[in-house]
Protein backbone atom coordinates (compact mmCIF):
# COMPACT_ATOMS: atom_id res chain seq x y z
CA UNK A 1 0.00 0.00 0.00
CA UNK A 2 2.64 2.59 1.04
CA UNK A 3 4.51 1.63 -2.68
CA UNK A 4 0.99 3.13 -4.37
CA UNK A 5 1.26 6.46 -2.46
CA UNK A 6 4.51 7.32 -2.88
CA UNK A 7 3.93 6.48 -6.85
CA UNK A 8 1.24 8.82 -6.90
CA UNK A 9 2.69 11.25 -5.55
CA UNK A 10 5.64 10.96 -8.06
CA UNK A 11 3.56 11.23 -10.84
CA UNK A 12 1.31 13.95 -8.59
CA UNK A 13 4.63 16.02 -8.95
CA UNK A 14 5.72 15.37 -12.56
CA UNK A 15 1.99 16.38 -14.28
CA UNK A 16 2.51 20.13 -12.54
CA UNK A 17 5.82 20.18 -14.14
CA UNK A 18 3.67 19.13 -17.07
CA UNK A 19 1.33 21.52 -16.97
CA UNK A 20 4.27 24.21 -16.52
CA UNK A 21 6.02 23.01 -19.97
CA UNK A 22 2.20 23.28 -21.65
CA UNK A 23 2.16 26.87 -20.57
CA UNK A 24 5.70 27.59 -21.13
CA UNK A 25 5.05 26.24 -24.54
CA UNK A 26 1.98 27.71 -25.46
CA UNK A 27 3.02 31.04 -24.73
CA UNK A 28 6.16 31.03 -26.78
CA UNK A 29 3.61 29.09 -29.91
CA UNK A 30 5.55 25.95 -29.77
CA UNK A 31 4.60 22.65 -31.66
CA UNK A 32 5.88 20.02 -29.44
CA UNK A 33 6.20 16.26 -30.13
CA UNK A 34 6.83 13.43 -27.86
CA UNK A 35 8.73 10.42 -29.76
CA UNK A 36 8.27 7.05 -27.66
CA UNK A 37 9.22 3.26 -28.68
CA UNK A 38 10.85 0.63 -28.16
CA UNK A 39 14.56 0.47 -28.50
CA UNK A 40 15.91 0.01 -31.96
CA UNK A 41 12.10 0.99 -33.76
CA UNK A 42 14.15 3.71 -35.25
CA UNK A 43 12.99 6.83 -33.38
CA UNK A 44 16.21 8.75 -34.18
CA UNK A 45 15.94 7.75 -37.72
CA UNK A 46 12.33 8.83 -37.99
CA UNK A 47 13.20 11.94 -36.53
CA UNK A 48 15.99 12.95 -38.62
CA UNK A 49 14.05 12.28 -41.99
CA UNK A 50 10.96 14.38 -40.14
CA UNK A 51 13.16 17.40 -39.53
CA UNK A 52 15.08 17.13 -42.83
CA UNK A 53 11.28 17.36 -44.48
CA UNK A 54 10.40 20.39 -42.30
CA UNK A 55 13.64 22.08 -41.84
CA UNK A 56 12.90 24.74 -44.56
CA UNK A 57 9.81 25.58 -43.28
CA UNK A 58 10.25 25.57 -39.61
CA UNK A 59 12.53 26.57 -36.87
CA UNK A 60 13.16 23.09 -35.12
CA UNK A 61 14.46 22.30 -31.37
CA UNK A 62 15.40 18.84 -30.48
CA UNK A 63 15.35 17.29 -26.91
CA UNK A 64 17.07 13.82 -26.86
CA UNK A 65 16.71 11.69 -23.62
CA UNK A 66 19.29 8.51 -23.50
CA UNK A 67 20.53 6.13 -20.63
CA UNK A 68 24.03 7.20 -21.02
CA UNK A 69 25.46 8.42 -24.22
CA UNK A 70 25.08 11.20 -26.45
CA UNK A 71 24.89 9.67 -30.27
CA UNK A 72 21.28 9.73 -31.28
CA UNK A 73 21.59 14.03 -29.99
CA UNK A 74 24.98 14.21 -32.68
CA UNK A 75 23.29 12.89 -35.29
CA UNK A 76 20.88 15.68 -35.02
CA UNK A 77 22.86 18.61 -33.89
CA UNK A 78 24.44 17.39 -37.36
CA UNK A 79 21.78 18.49 -39.12
CA UNK A 80 21.87 21.70 -38.14
CA UNK A 81 19.09 21.68 -34.94
CA UNK A 82 19.51 23.13 -31.63
CA UNK A 83 20.18 19.78 -29.19
CA UNK A 84 20.42 19.88 -25.41
CA UNK A 85 20.99 15.67 -24.20
CA UNK A 86 19.02 14.74 -20.95
CA UNK A 87 20.95 11.55 -19.57
CA UNK A 88 19.25 9.66 -17.21
CA UNK A 89 21.66 7.72 -15.70
CA UNK A 90 19.85 4.84 -15.95
CA UNK A 91 16.03 5.36 -15.59
CA UNK A 92 14.09 4.21 -18.15
CA UNK A 93 11.99 7.07 -19.13
CA UNK A 94 11.97 11.20 -19.24
CA UNK A 95 9.92 13.15 -16.59
CA UNK A 96 8.60 16.57 -16.84
CA UNK A 97 10.81 17.59 -14.55
CA UNK A 98 14.03 16.58 -16.60
CA UNK A 99 12.18 18.01 -19.49
CA UNK A 100 11.53 21.37 -17.80
CA UNK A 101 15.28 21.90 -16.64
CA UNK A 102 16.38 20.66 -20.55
CA UNK A 103 14.20 23.65 -21.92
CA UNK A 104 16.18 25.95 -20.09
CA UNK A 105 19.06 25.70 -22.04
CA UNK A 106 17.47 24.59 -25.67
CA UNK A 107 16.72 27.07 -28.21
CA UNK A 108 12.73 28.19 -27.41
CA UNK A 109 13.12 30.14 -30.85
CA UNK A 110 11.38 27.37 -32.96
CA UNK A 111 7.70 26.62 -33.74
CA UNK A 112 8.29 22.72 -33.19
CA UNK A 113 10.14 20.89 -30.19
CA UNK A 114 10.61 16.91 -30.82
CA UNK A 115 11.32 14.99 -27.69
CA UNK A 116 13.21 11.60 -28.52
CA UNK A 117 11.92 9.56 -25.23
CA UNK A 118 14.12 6.81 -23.66
CA UNK A 119 13.47 3.45 -25.73
CA UNK A 120 11.36 1.75 -24.04
CA UNK A 121 7.74 0.67 -24.10
CA UNK A 122 6.17 0.94 -20.37
CA UNK A 123 6.77 3.52 -18.16
CA UNK A 124 7.36 6.58 -20.57
CA UNK A 125 3.97 6.17 -20.96
CA UNK A 126 2.94 7.12 -17.79
CA UNK A 127 5.06 10.35 -17.34
CA UNK A 128 3.56 13.01 -19.35
CA UNK A 129 5.97 15.36 -20.47
CA UNK A 130 3.76 18.24 -21.60
CA UNK A 131 3.42 17.92 -25.16
CA UNK A 132 1.22 18.46 -27.29
CA UNK A 133 1.32 15.05 -29.07
CA UNK A 134 2.71 11.33 -27.95
CA UNK A 135 3.91 10.10 -31.12
CA UNK A 136 4.14 6.20 -30.85
CA UNK A 137 6.83 4.17 -33.52
CA UNK A 138 6.30 0.14 -33.73
CA UNK A 139 8.59 -1.84 -36.16
CA UNK A 140 7.39 -4.49 -37.82
CA UNK A 141 10.62 -6.83 -36.48
CA UNK A 142 9.03 -6.25 -33.26
CA UNK A 143 6.21 -8.43 -33.85
CA UNK A 144 2.26 -7.83 -34.66
CA UNK A 145 1.34 -8.59 -30.87
CA UNK A 146 2.97 -5.35 -29.37
CA UNK A 147 -0.39 -3.73 -29.08
CA UNK A 148 -2.24 -5.79 -26.78
CA UNK A 149 1.06 -6.16 -25.25
CA UNK A 150 1.44 -2.77 -24.53
CA UNK A 151 -1.75 -1.25 -24.23
CA UNK A 152 -1.12 1.80 -21.80
CA UNK A 153 1.66 3.40 -24.45
CA UNK A 154 -0.76 2.90 -27.50
CA UNK A 155 -3.35 4.39 -25.39
CA UNK A 156 -1.51 7.51 -24.94
CA UNK A 157 -0.71 7.77 -28.41
CA UNK A 158 -2.02 10.47 -30.51
CA UNK A 159 -0.04 9.34 -33.84
CA UNK A 160 1.40 5.52 -34.16
CA UNK A 161 3.76 5.47 -36.96
CA UNK A 162 4.18 1.45 -38.43
CA UNK A 163 7.93 1.91 -39.23
CA UNK A 164 10.23 -0.59 -41.41
CA UNK A 165 6.87 -1.36 -43.63
CA UNK A 166 8.90 -2.62 -46.15
CA UNK A 167 9.86 -5.50 -43.95
CA UNK A 168 6.48 -6.62 -43.83
CA UNK A 169 6.01 -9.23 -46.12
CA UNK A 170 9.63 -10.85 -45.04
CA UNK A 171 8.47 -10.83 -41.36
CA UNK A 172 4.31 -12.12 -41.53
CA UNK A 173 3.79 -9.34 -39.84
CA UNK A 174 -0.02 -9.20 -39.78
CA UNK A 175 -0.48 -5.08 -40.41
CA UNK A 176 -4.49 -5.57 -40.49
CA UNK A 177 -4.61 -7.30 -36.90
CA UNK A 178 -2.35 -4.44 -35.59
CA UNK A 179 -4.69 -1.85 -36.77
CA UNK A 180 -7.58 -3.59 -35.53
CA UNK A 181 -6.07 -3.46 -32.22
CA UNK A 182 -5.05 -0.12 -32.21
CA UNK A 183 -8.80 0.72 -33.11
CA UNK A 184 -9.96 -1.11 -29.84
CA UNK A 185 -7.42 0.52 -27.88
CA UNK A 186 -6.62 3.75 -28.90
CA UNK A 187 -9.66 4.52 -31.32
CA UNK A 188 -8.55 8.49 -31.69
CA UNK A 189 -4.95 7.74 -32.57
CA UNK A 190 -3.75 8.13 -36.34
CA UNK A 191 -2.04 5.23 -37.91
CA UNK A 192 0.60 5.87 -40.91
CA UNK A 193 3.00 2.91 -42.28
CA UNK A 194 6.05 4.32 -43.02
CA UNK A 195 9.77 3.29 -44.08
CA UNK A 196 12.20 5.56 -42.40
CA UNK A 197 15.05 4.09 -44.15
CA UNK A 198 13.00 3.84 -47.56
CA UNK A 199 10.86 7.36 -47.41
CA UNK A 200 7.66 5.36 -48.07
CA UNK A 201 4.60 7.08 -46.29
CA UNK A 202 6.66 9.97 -45.21
CA UNK A 203 4.10 12.50 -47.63
CA UNK A 204 1.12 11.39 -45.76
CA UNK A 205 2.82 12.08 -42.16
CA UNK A 206 4.68 15.16 -42.89
CA UNK A 207 1.47 16.86 -44.39
CA UNK A 208 -0.55 15.59 -41.26
CA UNK A 209 2.09 17.56 -39.06
CA UNK A 210 2.48 19.86 -41.24
CA UNK A 211 -1.41 20.82 -40.20
CA UNK A 212 -1.12 20.71 -36.79
CA UNK A 213 1.85 22.95 -36.94
CA UNK A 214 -0.01 25.10 -38.98
CA UNK A 215 -2.99 24.75 -36.53
CA UNK A 216 -1.59 25.23 -33.34
MG1 LIG B 1 17.34 6.80 -30.77
ZN1 LIG C 1 11.09 4.20 -16.50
Amino acid sequence: MKRVVIERKILERNDSSAQRIRALLKEKNIFSLNFMSSPGAGKTTTIEQTIKALKDKHKISFIDGDLETDRDAERIKALGIDTVQINTSGACHLDANMVLKALDKVSLDCDILIIENVGNLVCPATFDVGCDKNVVILSVPEGDDKVKKYPVMFNVADVILINKIDLADFMDFDKEKVKKEIKEISPKAKVFEISAKTGYGFDDWINFLSDMVKKR
